[in-house]
């Protein structure tokens, strides 16, 4: 059995005697280091910190990346808080940890990738749009490395995610042990089916798209309730799928093109 190595915190700091040419490289063409003050821990002597060059703590760094998704027009403050709340760093792997708050999808293994922040913004404000303070039970099929539904157990009472890939259910399972949400519930199995045992849900979110709207997810939906999915469009290309179910039934809109894995089917 193999442990996963020990995550460092943020940001990655250096032993300048175990550093590497390109990490001193990087501190020396740091393009802000006044920043550096007040920032460090002072107790401990840092020898080397390796930043992307916004800024030296996480909450710092956060709150910038707040700030753009506020700019790129993110309105919603549940949403707002939640990015500002929930450690993107802590979900990618320590090579990445320096590009963690950037607008950029990241790569989280197995093929997989992680949206870039304004994209889950994006779809956490249209899940919550026009809803009470605070989301009901929400189902989000394809957990990943499970930032998302730490994000959604912030805006949701209870939160159902499930993922077709073992490895990434465990890499999940491991990044949300520490933040201990009591309320999101990580499943393992094919999410084409939803999870009927915990429908009916206020939300549904997929993090992939496949070229329709399984059946199952527009069952399990709560009348009232709100589906945010990618799909693929007759032309080939995705786009962002709203569905909102009402006591007459359901509406769809189609909103801008994105590009998500794709959804597929059974476990592996
Ligand atoms: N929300 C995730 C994004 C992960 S990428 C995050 O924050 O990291 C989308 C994920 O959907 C991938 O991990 C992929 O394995 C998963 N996926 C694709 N089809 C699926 C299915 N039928 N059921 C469950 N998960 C699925």
């Amino acid at each position: 059995m193999t442990t996963a190595p020990k995550r460092p915190g943020f940001p990655v700091r250096l032993d300048a005697d175990a550093g590497t040419p390109s990490a001193t490289k990087k501190i020396a063409g740091r393009a802000h280091p006044e920043r550096a003050s007040g920032l460090m821990d002072s107790k401990k002597p840092v020898k080397a910190v390796v930043t992307s060059g916004v800024g030296l703590d996480s909450k710092a760094v956060r709150a910038r990346m707040v700030h753009k998704l506020a700019a790129q027009g993110i309105s919603d403050a549940q949403v707002l808080a939640a990015m500002g709340h929930v450690e993107r760093h802590r979900f990618v792997d320590t090579a990445l940890v320096n590009q963690a708050y950037e607008d950029t999808s990241l790569p989280i293994g197995l093929g997989q990738t992680i949206s870039k922040p304004n994209v889950v913004a994006r779809m956490l404000e249209l899940l919550l749009q026009g809803r009470p303070a605070r989301l009901g039970r929400v189902l989000e099929i394809g957990t990943g490395c499970g930032y998302q539904a730490a994000l959604l157990g912030q805006v949701a009472t209870e939160v159902y995610s499930i993922e077709r890939l073992r490895g990434l259910h465990d890499k999940a399972r491991e990044n949300l042990r520490t933040l201990r949400l009591a309320n999101v519930h990580l499943l393992f199995g094919d999410g084409m089916a939803g999870y009927a045992r915990g429908a009916p849900y206020a939300a549904i979110i997929a993090a992939a798209g496949g070229d329709a709207i399984p059946p199952a997810w527009v069952e399990q939906l709560a009348v009232g309730g709100r589906l945010v999915a990618p799909m693929q469009m007759a032309g080939g290309a995705q786009a962002l799928v709203v569905i909102d179910k009402g006591p007459q039934g359901v509406t769809q809109t189609v909103l801008e093109a994105v590009h998500f894995v794709p959804l597929k089917s059974g476990t592996s």
